[in-house]
This record gives C-alpha cells, sequence and structure tokens, in this order.
C-alpha cells in the first residue's frame, strides 16, 4: 500500500525521525497541490480556508484544477508505462538511463529534429508501424550493443514522424468520408502492398513510410 505524508495534520519530522505518513492513497481522499506536496483533501480545504484566507469558490476552483491536473499525470504514467513495456519487451529488458532521457526529451518535443512534444501512445504507435522494418534492419546492420541499437532505432523513428503524421491525416480522412469505401479499401491494400514488398513503389503514396526509411537510409 502506498502513503503519502499529509502536509497539513502530519507533524513534520526532523531529519533521522521515522516520518509519519497518514494518507492512504488507495481508500482516503487527498489532493497534491502545485508545489508537489500532498494533503487530505479535508485538510487542504481547511489550510486554504483558515492559512490562506480563501473564500469556498476560490479554494473549489483550486481544488478543481489540483485534480484536473492529477487526472492528467495518471493518464500519462499509463500512457508512459506502457510506451516502456513495449520498449522492454523489444529489446533486452533494460532501459538505459541516457535513453530514458532522450525519450523525455522527445516527449517535452526538445529532441534534435523535432519541433514539437510528441506524446507516449504516439511515440508507441509509430515504433509498432515500425517493428518488422526496425527488425529487417536490426538483422542487416548487426549493431554490436542493445544501447546503440536502441539509439540508432530511436533516430530512424523520429526521422519518419513526418511521413507518419502525413499517414495518419491520411488515414482519419479515410475513416471520415464513410461514403469512400473502395479508396480506404485501396489504402489498405496499399499499405499492406508496402508491408509486404519492401520494394514497392507508387509516386503517389505519402504513407509509404518503409520506402522513404530506405531512400534516407541507404
Ligand atoms: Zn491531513
Amino acid at each position: 500500500m502506498l502513503f503519502y505524508k499529509c502536509n497539513f495534520c502530519d507533524p513534520i519530522t526532523k531529519r533521522g525521525e521515522k516520518p509519519v505518513k497518514s494518507i492512504n492513497a488507495e481508500t482516503d481522499e487527498f489532493i497534491k497541490d502545485d508545489k508537489g506536496k500532498y494533503y487530505h483533501l479535508s485538510c487542504y480545504k481547511k489550510y486554504l480556508k483558515d492559512k490562506k484566507k480563501l473564500t469556498d469558490i476560490e479554494i473549489e476552483k483550486i481544488i478543481n484544477d489540483c485534480q484536473e491536473k492529477r487526472k492528467l499525470e495518471i493518464k500519462e504514467n499509463k500512457e508512459k508505462d506502457r510506451f516502456l513495456q513495449w520498449i522492454m519487451n523489444f529489446y533486452d529488458g533494460s532501459l538505459p538511463a541516457y535513453f530514458m532521457t532522450k525519450l523525455q526529451k522527445v516527449r517535452e518535443g526538445t529532441y534534435e529534429g523535432i519541433n514539437e512534444p510528441i506524446d507516449y501512445l504516439t511515440m508507441l504507435d509509430i515504433y509498432q508501424h515500425m517493428e518488422n522494418y526496425l527488425r529487417k534492419l536490426r538483422a542487416k546492420k548487426q549493431i554490436k550493443n542493445v544501447t546503440q541499437q536502441m539509439n540508432y532505432d530511436l533516430a530512424v523513428v523520429i526521422g519518419n514522424y513526418g511521413n507518419y503524421k502525413k499517414y495518419k491525416a491520411k488515414q482519419e480522412q479515410n475513416v471520415v468520408s464513410k461514403n469512400d469505401i473502395n479508396k480506404q479499401i485501396e489504402v489498405e491494400e496499399k499499405v499492406n502492398a508496402i508491408k509486404n514488398n519492401k520494394e514497392y513503389k507508387d509516386d503517389d503514396s505519402e504513407f509509404n513510410l518503409i520506402d522513404i526509411i530506405d531512400e534516407l537510409m541507404f
């Protein structure tokens, strides 16, 4: 079970003393404020009212904001876990710290070569789309260690982000126009052809990920 220290009702402990943590994360209503401190929900209300002299309306707004932020944080963590689980399965189960730093940069949009944040589910989707291709590359290139492989693959994946976005936009557009079922089938056939045949060429297929990578890489 997970416990947190309530920043209002739990006593301040001195160094070396065992801190009191009375918030049970599974059963208690609690809040994490914007400084990352935890409170029982009722304690937080009391704290804002008595110490910060806020009105009930102000308190309600702050609590709503905190809970909204918390929801997003939980969602983000779940997505991250799902992505990292896939990465660990795809490689040898390790997650080197430097690789995590790179992923964090991709997530924040500060990674070299990208100019916007990429969320974890999108990263996962690109890796999954490119999985077979990455395996083939791996066999061909025979990179010695897994850390180099992870770096190399990440560069390939990020290098194809633009193509991926075009591909998704096209896919969405095709899903939206339900009347155009034939076109949808045609797109799927093209995608399948690309998946099945690395040599497949088509001038107007913007979602031709694998061929584009081939041109970039070789
Ligand atoms: Zn408390």
